[in-house]
C-alpha cells in the first residue's frame, strides 16, 4: 500500500501550513505563535480536545476513534523549535526573524502530524484515542521532559508513543529505524582549573592553569581510547576553552573549559563522569592548582522499545515499499524523555538530498510529507483497527 490518497490531495495545504512555520521559527520555549496556531488549527479540525501550556509551551490535541473497545491511547509527538542560526537558504518563505531558523526541519515534523490530526479528525477510522503531541524546546531546552514532568502521558492516559524526524542522505520518503539504543546520551560537563597568576615573564612564581588545563584535554582523550569497551560507543569532546586573561604577558588565574559526552549506555555514563573528576582533579593537584568539576546528565539515551519498532517498521514497509536498518546515531533527541515513560518507537523519514539539519543552507522537503503523513494515520489505524 503506497501513501494514502487523502494525503496527496491534502499536500498543498499542508505544504503551505509548513511554509508559514519556516518563515516564523521560534526558538527553545518561546514557541508562542506556533503552539498558538497549532491549537487553533487542531480546534478547527474538531479534536475531542486541545490543551495548551503543558511543558510551558507545548499543545496536546486528543481525537476519539469511532469507538473505543480496544482502549487504547497512542501518543504521537512532533517536535515545533527552530535553531538560532542565521538562515541562507534564499528561499522565497526564508526565516523573517533575524538569527532563527527552522534548520532541523522541526516545521515539516509539525505540518506533518497536523496533516495527520485532520485526516484522523475527519475519519475516526480506529477504535481508541489517538493524542498529538507538540512539544517545544527539543533542542537542548529538554520540552520532552517538561511536558512528562507536567504529567502528560498520565493525564491522557497514553499508553505508548510514536516519534519522527527528518533525515537528510536518505531517498525522499523512504523509512529507517532501529531497536534499542538509538540516539544518544547528551551529558555536559563543566570543568574549571584554578591555578595562581602572574607575570608571564616570572613563571616560577605562578600555577599555570593554561599548562594544567591542556594536560586536562589530553588526558580526556584517553576515556575513549583506553577506558570504555573499544565496542561501546563514545565521544568526549572540550567545546570551550576560556582563559581570564587576554594579554599577551599575564599568566591566567583560571580556565574554564567546557564538553560534551555522548554515550549509548548508563555505564559509559558512569565511567565519563568517573573519569573526567578523577584525571582533571589528579592532573590539576600534580601542578598545585585546583579543578572543580560539574557533570550535568542531560538527555538520555533514546532506546526504541523491540515490539513497537517491528510494528512502525512493518507500517514504513506498508507505506514506502522498505525500512532499512538505522545506523547509530552520537546526536541526542529529548524524546528519549518520553520513550522512558512509555514503550513506543522513533523513526527517520528521508529528506533527500539535502544540506545536514543544523546548517544555514538546510530545508525540510515537502515531498516527503505524504508519506510522513501516511505513516502516522497508518501507525493509527493498523493498532487500533475499526472494529
Ligand atoms: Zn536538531
Ligand atoms: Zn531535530
Amino acid at each position: 500500500m503506497p501513501v494514502k490518497n487523502r494525503f496527496a490531495e491534502l499536500l498543498p495545504e499542508i505544504t503551505a501550513w509548513r511554509r508559514d512555520l519556516h518563515e516564523h521559527p521560534e526558538i527553545l520555549f518561546d514557541t508562542h505563535r506556533t503552539s498558538a496556531v497549532v491549537a487553533e488549527k487542531l480546534t478547527a479540525f474538531g479534536c475531542d480536545e486541545v490543551v495548551t501550556g503543558i511543558g510551558r509551551t507545548g499543545v496536546v490535541g486528543v481525537i476519539k476513534g469511532k469507538s473505543d473497545t480496544s482502549g487504547k491511547v497512542i501518543g504521537l509527538r512532533a517536535d515545533m523549535d527552530a535553531l538560532p542560526i542565521h538562515e541562507q537558504t534564499g528561499l522565497d518563505y526564508a526565516s523573517k526573524t533575524d538569527g532563527a531558523m527552522h534548520a532541523c526541519g522541526h516545521d515539516g515534523h509539525t505540518a506533518m502530524l497536523l496533516g495527520a490530526a485532520q485526516y484522523l479528525s475527519e475519519t475516526r477510522n480506529f477504535d481508541g484515542t489517538v493524542v498529538v503531541i507538540f512539544q517545544p524546546a527539543e533542542e537542548g531546552g529538554g520540552g520532552g521532559r517538561e511536558m512528562c514532568n507536567d504529567g502528560m502521558m498520565e493525564r491522557f492516559g497514553i499508553q505508548e508513543v510514536y516519534g519522527m524526524h527528518n533525515w537528510p542522505g536518505r531517498p525522499l520518503g523512504s523509512f529507517a529505524i532501529r531497536s534499542g539504543p538509538f540516539f544518544a546520551a547528551t551529558d555536559l560537563f563543566d570543568i574549571v582549573i584554578e591555578g595562581k597568576g602572574g607575570h608571564a615573564a616570572k613563571p616560577q612564581e605562578t600555577v599555570d592553569s593554561t599548562v594544567v588545563a591542556a594536560q586536562v584535554v589530553t588526558a580526556l582523550q584517553t576515556i575513549a581510547s583506553r577506558n570504555a569497551d573499544p565496542v561501546s560507543q563514545i565521544v568526549v569532546s572540550v567545546t570551550s576553552f576560556e582563559t581570564s586573561s587576554k594579554a599577551f604577558n599575564v599568566i591566567p588565574q583560571r580556565v574554564h573549559m567546557k564538553g560534551t559526552v555522548r554515550t549509548m549506555s548508563n555505564e559509559n555514563r558512569d565511567l565519563a563522569e568517573e573519569r573526567i573528576t578523577a584525571l582533571s582533579q589528579s592532573i590539576a593537584q600534580a601542578y598545585g592548582a585546583t579543578a572543580t568539576v560539574d557533570y550535568i546528565r542531560n538527555y538520555p539515551v533514546m532506546a526504541n522499545h523491540e515490539e513497537q519498532t517491528a510494528f512502525a517498521a512493518e507500517v514504513a514497509r506498508a507505506v514506502s515499499g522498505d525500512c532499512e536498518e538505522a545506523p547509530l546515531v552520537m546526536g541526542g533527541e529529548d524524546f528519549a524523555f518520553m520513550l522512558e515513560e512509555r514503550p513506543g518507537a522513533y523513526i527517520l523519514v528521508g529528506n533527500g538530498d539535502t544540506a545536514s539539519v543544523h546548517h544555514p543552507e538546510y530545508n525540510f522537503s515537502d515531498e516527503a510529507i505524504p508519506a510522513g503523513c501516511s505513516w502516522w494515520a497508518e501507525i493509527v489505524e493498523r493498532r487500533m483497527p475499526a472494529a
